[in-house]
Order: C-alpha cells, then sequence, then structure tokens
C-alpha cells in the first residue's frame, strides 16, 4: 500500500523533531503534527525558561557578594515583568528556529491536534493522512493531587507566565521542579516555602547530596518543610490562599504551585483506535526499539516514562529515525551512567551510582568526600560550602557514582560522565592533573576514604 508520508511525528517537542528531522535526512518522507507550541516542553516551559529564571535568581547573591570585592551597588531593584517578557522573547526566537530546522530538513508540519484513526491513520485539522510508521512523541503534562481548593493551585506551566512575583508562595514537592522553582522564587525576593510530604526531599538522589542541600538551602533562608501535606486550599476574600495541611496547620499564601509529578500526555489521542498499551503506570508501553503493542506505532521521550530527560528524548529519537531508516547505524539508547543536573541554587550535579545503590547493588564501596568552602566566597560573608563525592568499587577500583552541590555542578559533571562511561577508575581520577584554582579539581584530589 501506498502512504502519504512514510513517518507521522505525533509531537513537535525535544522527541519527536529530532526523530523527525534525521529520519527525513535518511531519506524518509516525514511529517510532524504540533497542537500547542514548537519545540515542546523543553523550549517552552521547561528546560530553557526555567534556566533563564534560574539565572535571574542568581544576581541577588552575585550582587551581594560582590561587597566583599569592592563593589558597591545601590539598592537592588528587580522587576519580574522585564524577565518574563525578556524570556518570552527568547522563546520566541528558538520557535523560529525549530520552525526552520523542520521546514530545512523537508519535514511537513503540521499544526493542529493530531488523532490516531487507525494503526496506520492520523486525523489533523479535518484532513487524514496514512504513515507506514506512527511515532508517539507527546510528552507530559503536570499531575496535580484532587484535593479540595486544587483549582487555585498552579503548576509550573502556569509558573513561566504569572503577571506579578507572588510575595508569598508555597511549592508543594520534592522533586527537581520543585527545588528548583523554589530557588527560583526565593532567589527572586518571594518569601519561599517548599512543601514536601516525606522526610527529605530528593527521593533517589544520594543521601549525602540530599541532606547537603537541605543545609545549604536552609542556611540561604529558604523555609522547608518535610513531612508535610496540603489538605485543602481556601480563596479568602482579600484574594490570598488559606492552605491547610494535613497535620492541621494553617498557612496563608498567595500562590500554591504543585510539582508532584507529570502524566503521559494522551488526551483525545484515539489510542483506542490501535493495539497499543498502556503499562502500569499509564505511560505507553513499548519494547527495547520503542515499539508499541500495535506494529506500526513507536513511542519515545516522556510520554513512554522511562527517564524524563531532554538528552534522553534526544537519543531516543535518533534511535528511532535509524533503525527504522539507517539501520547500519542503529544504536540502542544506553541508559547507564545519565548524568543529571538540578538548578536548584546552588546545583547539584550528579552521574551514576549513589551510594545507598551501590550498597544495594552489593558492591564493596569505598567512598571518598569532599566539603570545602569555595574559594571565589572567602572575600565574602557568604558561608556556603560545596560538597563532592565519589563512589569507588572497592574490589575494581572503578568509580560507579560522582555527586557534587554547588556552583557549577552540572557543568562539572558533564565532562566527568564521559569517565564514567569510559570506565575510569579511582586511580585514573588520581592520576588525571588538576586544573587550579578551581573547584572542580577537587574531585581529582581526594585521596582518603571517609566511608568504606
Ligand atoms: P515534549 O517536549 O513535552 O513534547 C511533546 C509535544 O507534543 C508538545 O509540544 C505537545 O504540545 C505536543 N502534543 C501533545 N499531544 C499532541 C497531539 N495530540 N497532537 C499534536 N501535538 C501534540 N529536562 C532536562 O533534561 N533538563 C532540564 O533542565 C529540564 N527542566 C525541566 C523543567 C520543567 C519545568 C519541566 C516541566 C521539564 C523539564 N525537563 C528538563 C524535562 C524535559 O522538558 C522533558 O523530558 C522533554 O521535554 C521531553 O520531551 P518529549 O519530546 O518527550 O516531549
Ligand atoms: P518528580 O517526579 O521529580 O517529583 C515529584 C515530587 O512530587 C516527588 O517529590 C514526590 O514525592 C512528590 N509527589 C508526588 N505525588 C504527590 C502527591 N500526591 N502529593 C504530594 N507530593 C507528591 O517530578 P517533577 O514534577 O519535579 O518533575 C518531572 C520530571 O521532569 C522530573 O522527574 C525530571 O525527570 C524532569 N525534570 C528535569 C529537570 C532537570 O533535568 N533539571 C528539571 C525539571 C524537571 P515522593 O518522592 O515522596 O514520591
Amino acid at each position: 500500500m501506498a502512504y502519504d508520508f512514510d513517518l507521522y511525528v505525533i509531537g513537535a517537542g525535544s522527541g519527536g523533531v529530532r526523530s523527525a528531522r534525521f529520519a527525513a535526512g535518511f531519506g524518509a518522507k516525514v511529517a510532524v503534527a504540533e497542537s500547542r507550541y514548537l519545540g515542546g516542553t523543553c523550549v517552552n516551559v521547561g528546560c530553557v525558561p526555567k534556566k533563564l529564571l534560574v539565572y535571574g535568581a542568581h544576581f541577588a547573591e552575585d550582587f551581594e557578594q560582590s561587597a566583599g570585592f569592592g563593589w558597591a551597588l545601590g539598592k537592588a531593584d528587580f522587576d519580574w515583568a522585564t524577565l518574563i517578557a525578556n524570556k518570552d522573547r527568547e522563546i520566541n526566537r528558538l520557535n523560529g528556529i525549530y520552525r526552520n530546522l523542520l521546514v530545512n530538513s523537508g519535514v511537513t508540519l503540521h499544526e493542529g491536534h493530531a488523532r490516531l484513526i487507525d494503526p496506520h491513520q492520523v486525523e489533523i485539522n479535518g484532513q487524514r493522512y496514512t504513515a507506514k510508521h506512527i511515532l508517539i512523541a507527546t510528552g507530559g503534562w503536570p499531575q496535580i493531587p484532587d484535593i479540595p481548593g486544587r483549582e487555585h493551585a498552579i503548576s509550573s506551566n502556569e509558573a513561566f507566565f504569572l503577571k506579578e512575583l507572588p510575595k508569598r508562595i508555597l511549592v508543594v514537592g520534592g522533586g527537581y521542579i520543585a527545588v528548583e522553582f523554589a530557588g527560583i522564587f526565593h532567589g527572586l525576593g518571594a518569601d519561599t516555602k517548599l512543601l514536601y510530604r516525606g522526610e527529605l526531599f530528593l527521593r533517589g538522589f544520594d543521601g549525602a547530596v540530599r541532606k547537603h542541600l537541605q543545609e545549604e538551602l536552609t542556611k540561604r533562608g529558604l523555609d522547608l518543610q518535610f513531612n508535610a501535606d496540603i489538605e485543602r486550599i481556601e480563596k479568602q476574600a482579600d484574594g490570598s490562599l488559606k492552605v491547610t495541611l494535613k497535620d492541621g496547620r494553617e498557612l496563608a499564601t498567595d500562590c500554591v504551585f504543585y510539582a508532584t509529578g507529570r502524566r503521559p500526555m494522551l488526551d483525545n489521542l484515539g489510542l483506542e483506535n490501535t493495539a497499543v498499551k498502556l503499562d502500569k503506570r499509564g505511560f505507553i508501553e513499548v519494547d527495547e526499539q520503542y515499539q508499541s503493542a500495535e506494529p506500526s506505532i513507536l513511542a519515545i521521550g516522556d510520554v513512554i516514562g522511562r527517564v524524563q530527560l531532554t538528552p534522553v528524548a534526544l537519543a531516543e529519537g535518533m534511535a528511532v529515525a535509524r533503525r527504522l531508516f539507517k539501520p547500519e547505524q542503529y544504536r540502542p539508547v544506553d541508559y547507564n551512567m545519565i548524568p543529571t543536573a538540578v538548578f536548584s541554587l546552588p546545583n547539584i550535579g550528579t552521574v551514576g551510582l549513589t551510594e545507598e545503590q551501590a550498597r544495594e547493588a552489593g558492591h564493596k564501596v569505598q567512598i571518598f568526600e569532599s566539603r570545602f568552602r569555595p574559594m571565589k566566597l572567602t572575600l565574602t560573608e557568604c558561608q556556603e560550602r560545596t560538597l563532592m563525592k565519589l563512589v569507588v568499587d572497592a574490589d575494581t577500583d572503578k568509580v560507579l557514582g560522582c555527586h557534587m552541590v554547588g556552583p557549577d555542578a552540572g557543568e562539572i559533571v558533564q565532562g566527568l560522565a564521559i569517565a564514567l562511561k569510559a570506565g575510569a577508575t579511582k586511580r585514573d581520577f588520581d592520576e588525571t592533573i588538576g586544573v587550579h584554582p578551581t573547584a572542580a579539581e577537587e574531585f581529582v584530589t581526594m585521596r582518603t576514604p571517609v566511608a568504606g
């Protein structure tokens, strides 16, 4: 049968665009549908605008610390509307770049909501198109628990477009988004509380990292409330919000921001017209080659709920394009040693196993740790400390994990990830000459284990 397209991609986000562009480059006839914004979550309401806001928040401490270096500044004044307008302008520019990338690589762009009609057919804007392969790359959507007053809460989607910086804000959750946005709002001057339902936030990260970040954020005056969960939210006559916690406490605030995970975006996608199956958590179930239960339909990125990170969606998109249209270049995505950063202030950077994971996996471990005051702060009042930690296999000497909390941790850990991926041993680290004076050199000068 002759199809309209070799590949029809639903969703022009990180994974979809990568897959569509490369498939077209390999000679396939490709279309991509996008209902909302080119570039998807990462470009519009994720990584990119988030990082811009983090940069914005960082100036608060830069101004404060500059006094130690002889600078005298007037009273710093921050304007939220300017930051948001400039951020919007930059995102607009990036949307244009994504459009050009697609069009210049020969991909047909359909702007509208796509719905599956059958295993080889998609409907969009009242038109139907057939395709040999269909790739679902529809991403995720914030998930807010169904509590009374939920309608008064916002998610990250709205946080990027608030008209004003709230005077008081409660951020709910203990994952990436909650921790990053608590830092943003606190840095920009809002009275910020972070509420997390468990004992300690950032479940899954190394224990020392979680504790160290807790201490650093507390030093900065961020109000961290653990073992705290909201029962209901009520709007008051003056427009403020009354928040009642499950333990009976009441808090007054101007904004409640939920960052409690993301669900797969499957709304009105027409999956019922296909044999595509969902896993227990509701994400699209695929095999190791991103093939769903329906032979003509594949899925990648956040909608399969494996690792919800842009570089992972990109790698999966590339793998699909190669498998379908350039099989001789196909390489499976390696999910080991994925480096990641939490852009809190200070940053977390991490790659490989946490101490807890290494012990659980049966490794006999040696732990190396360094805690120090960054050189930049020695002329300032700031008492922030950096943490660096290596988890080493005592039998093979292989470095199993690198973890850092401190300035530029995300930048530093990217290079370390290459070393770990290449199987570096602690001896390789020791024999590497440092770059002096940097914080990063500390990773190659830790000599005495703190725990075995
Ligand atoms: P998406 O990028 O979400 O793209 C899916 C696209 O499909 C969307 O554009 C959507 O409009 C479209 N779509 C959905 N349904 C349809 C339909 N039926 N028809 C047509 N189009 C449709 N990751 C990092 O690596 N680093 C970070 O710093 C980082 N920060 C983040 C900050 C926030 C606040 C959030 C929310 C996420 C962040 N992420 C970060 C995660 C990252 O954004 C995602 O992992 C990534 O965008 C997933 O890409 P994707 O292609 O799977 O989906
Ligand atoms: P996460 O899954 O990281 O964290 C969700 C948090 O919400 C957890 O602390 C969880 O607690 C808590 N939670 C879940 N359900 C409830 C509930 N019903 N009530 C109260 N608390 C609840 O999700 P995020 O929304 O922070 O981010 C989504 C994903 O996006 C991340 O996992 C990450 O993959 C990606 N991302 C990456 C970033 C980066 O690379 N820098 C930045 C932002 C997002 P518990 O631990 O107890 O389950």
